[in-house]
């Protein structure tokens, strides 16, 4: 009792090696990792029997990231290595159970890194930790239901209850939850796309009328040019490199824009195709950007000065002016905007050599058909949505947007993150859908805006909340400013988490805390003896069937749709119309709900039943723009402004090829030659003789912001390629570092890729 928690990651080194960055993804290596995970998590013949399902059109979904499959055909083998390691890490045949809770208690597990935590096992039972006591004890569902449906039920005001979503939860899943917490009384629906791809929703939905992006997957077999910002697909979203794979064979350039240069955008050997591994690969990049840290918009400006001289020098042709006079709202701000920089000013911003700058402009200005993908390098900073209106700028000066092989393209990471926002997770309420929610339902849902992630953060630390409840993920670890969001949760009453595998925000608790075993992707799912299965929205709006066929780990797992109705059951006692019973009885029952309140879902069992599931209306995909106006607009968009002192450095937080989001499935870095170790900050030479550091120099790493200080504790130096004055780390445990209330400007996410921090050698 009364030993302390520890809410990050451990300091503790585990023993780094390092290799020269690999030049080539995919590959041989890949397919070794794959087996590696699979086989030695769930076993040759179960691993093999379980793989052959993954993505295929009777099969589950994978439940790594949300890269969209073929429309029309499955191959037999329909997933990268990070779908392996993340069907590995559900299927596993490890446990967490009685008998483990019993062996150790939270503090003991909160001295276990992220990775361990992890490699438990399976949640088996439900579980709960009372006050006064340091272990998990089984618990009955019967008393878990009632006890948290009796807590929410005794508080005043609904507002003081949180309701957390994370991007692995089905469309029935959380169509429910959303209804629970609005039958409830709130608007408090953060998810993780709050901090994620918030302002890509934000800066497309005023831009071009749609807060998701409007390309196809075989819009990237038309394609002239792909440019891909802030985004490393070959560890977030291997499976794209293969749709680049062939882009590259039909005659596509792309342009990498990224302060890294990460192995799965140089080359790539497709895992799959016998040829490419005797081969030397394909080469996918054709112009290497690695601009700074946040200098997109600067690139950007620049590129777009040049596009308008060439265009004036030609008297046209490398510009769209049919389509920006008939289609769109703003271009003559955008010419005064422009008319304000010098290029000088702006190459320099950005960081580059201007060779590099026009060369990427002659790349565009005699082609069309334009896609822009990006992720996270975009997304996490305080001028976000500003990155987001200056990618739409150029799109809609070329005329890039509603035409095969052009568009938008905010690759999304958790594998249904966008359909959770679909069907109605978010802290705001669209009024049209609270007048369909009342009709459906027959209760008058809560209008004012809810809190997001970050103001979910500052409101549990301010006292306002009792209860967190959170449907999937590890909120702990995803969310910014690790110590502030541990203080919020452990301020809470009572803290419920939805889970399949132990992970910090378990140990990091309220007075009360509840762990719910729920089915996973893998696992077939019966009610009221039917198979059921569930919904999901990958990247590019395709709404597909995921049905697992694997026998529960457990017989006390029960699926996330039961587990949301029960809970809902055991709040809402005598003043609800909802069926809950009946909804959760028949997946199908939920769907048509859905049907009935959502735009867009109409013959919902029907269509998604097809082998491939349907595509969502999307308007900027046919250039019609739901905005204002009815037009796509042009936008205005300041520079960053980042004043670095000495001493200083913009950092950002990135993925190991080990990991994905917080889930940590191993300790290497393999295509950048970082192995065993996750304690790193890579850093360039200069900089490092600057700092007079020396390579695995121990350093503490340091944010300061309105005088608050941070502090993460131990990393090693990795001299690394990288531009001057820029540093990376890992996440979660450069978390700690992110200023919680320093979020970008309209959309409210994290600014986890430009943190300002110092470097304390410890030498
Ligand atoms: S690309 Fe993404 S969705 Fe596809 S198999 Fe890999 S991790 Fe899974």
């Amino acid at each position: 009792m009364g030993k302390r928690i520890f809410v990050q990651p451990p300091a503790k080194f585990t023993g780094i090696k390092l290799t020269e960055p690999q030049q080539v993804s995919g590959g041989i290596p890949a397919i070794m990792s794959s087996m590696k995970h699979i086989f030695g998590e769930v076993g040759v013949m179960d691993g093999t029997r379980t793989m052959l399902r993954l993505n295929q059109f009777n099969g589950f979904d994978c439940p790594g990231c949300a890269w969209p499959d073929p429309d029309d055909h499955r191959s037999t083998v329909e997933f990268c290595e990070n779908g392996a390691k993340a069907v590995a890490e559900e299927a596993t045949v490890a446990r967490v159970d009685e008998d483990f809770f019993a062996k150790y208690s939270v503090a003991e597990l909160s001295e276990m890194s992220d990775y361990e935590l992890g490699k438990s096992g399976r949640i088996t039972h439900p579980f709960r930790l009372v006050p006064g006591d340091d272990h998990y004890r089984p618990v009955s569902w019967e008393q878990a239901f009632g006890d948290i449906g009796s807590t929410l039920s005794r508080l005043d005001d609904p507002n003081r209850a949180v309701f957390y979503t994370s991007g692995r939860t089905s469309n029935e899943a959380a169509f429910l939850y959303q209804l629970f917490a609005r039958h409830f009384g709130t608007n408090n629906l953060p998810d993780c796309s709050n901090m994620c791809h918030e302002s890509s929703g934000a800066g497309l939905s005023e831009t071009v009328g749609i807060g998701k992006g409007s390309v196809t997957l075989d819009d990237f077999y038309k394609a002239e040019v792909i440019m891909i910002m802030g985004q490393n697909p070959g560890t977030n979203h291997p499976r794209m490199l293969t749709a680049l794979q062939k882009a590259k064979k039909n005659g596509a350039k792309v342009i990498t824009v990224n302060p890294l240069r990460e192995t799965g955008l140089v080359r790539f050997k497709h895992p799959q195709h016998p040829t490419d591994l005797v081969s030397s690969g394909t080469s996918i990049t054709d112009l290497y950007l690695q601009v700074r840290i946040n200098a997109d918009v600067p690139l950007l400006k620049a590129i777009m000065k040049i596009l308008l001289e060439k265009d004036e020098a030609m008297g046209g042709g490398v510009l769209d002016h049919d389509f920006i006079a008939s289609h769109t709202t703003g271009f003559s701000t955008l010419l005064e905007d422009l008319a304000t920089y010098s290029l000088e000013d702006l190459i320099s911003q950005a960081g580059i050599p201007a060779e590099q700058v026009h060369k990427a402009a002659g790349l565009l200005a005699a082609k069309e058909r334009i896609i822009v993908c990006w992720a996270m390098g975009l997304t996490q900073h305080r001028n976000a949505v500003d990155n987001i209106r200056e990618v739409v700028n150029l799109l809609l000066m070329k005329g890039s947007i509603g035409k095969p092989g052009a568009g938008t393209c905010p690759v999304r990471g958790h594998s249904n993150v966008q359909g959770d926002r679909t069907v109605g997770i978010w802290e705001r309420l669209r009024p049209s859908f609270g007048v369909a929610l009342e009709k459906e339902f027959g209760f008058v849902p809560p209008s004012p805006d809810g809190y997001d992630t970050v103001n979910a953060i500052r409101a549990m630390n301010e006292g306002k909340v009792d209860v967190f409840m959170a449907l999937g993920g590890n909120f702990l670890s995803a969310a910014p400013d690790t110590e502030t969001t541990a203080r919020g949760l452990m301020k809470c009453d009572l803290t419920v988490h939805v889970s399949t595998k132990l992970n910090r925000s378990h140990l990091v608790h309220g007075r009360v805390s509840y762990i719910l075993p729920c089915l996973g992707r893998t696992e077939a799912d019966y009610q009221e003896g039917q198979a059921q299965f569930v919904t999901v929205e990958n990247s590019t709006g395709v709404v597909h069937k995921s049905k697992g066929g694997k026998p529960p780990v457990s017989g006390h797992l029960l699926s996330e749709p039961r587990i949301v109705a029960e809970l809902a059951r055991a709040t809402l006692t005598g003043d609800s119309r909802v069926a809950w019973k009946y909804l959760a009885d028949d997946y199908d029952r939920i769907r048509d709900a859905i049907e009935r309140t959502i735009p867009g879902f109409e013959k919902y069992n029907e269509r998604v039943r097809k082998a491939g599931g349907f595509y969502l209306p999307n308007g900027a995909r046919n250039r019609e723009f739901h905005t204002r106006t009815g037009k796509a607009v042009f936008t205005k968009n300041k520079l960053p402004d980042h004043m670095l002192e000495e001493g200083q450095f913009l950092m950002m937080t990135i993925r190991s090829h080990d990991q994905y989001n917080t889930t940590i499935y191993g300790l290497h870095d393999r295509y950048r030659g970082i192995h065993n170790e996750r304690r790193v900050i890579l850093i360039s030479q200069p900089d490092m003789k600057t700092m007079g550091l020396e390579k695995l120099d121990e350093v503490d790493l340091i944010s300061e912001y309105d005088g608050e200080i941070r502090t993460a504790k131990s990393f090693l130096v990795v001299p690394y390629d990288i531009p001057e004055k820029c540093v990376a780390t890992y996440f979660p445990e450069a978390n700690v570092l992110v200023p919680s209330r320093k979020a970008a400007r309209i959309s409210n996410t994290p600014i986890s890729k430009s943190v300002v921090i110092r470097i304390v050698s410890k030498s």
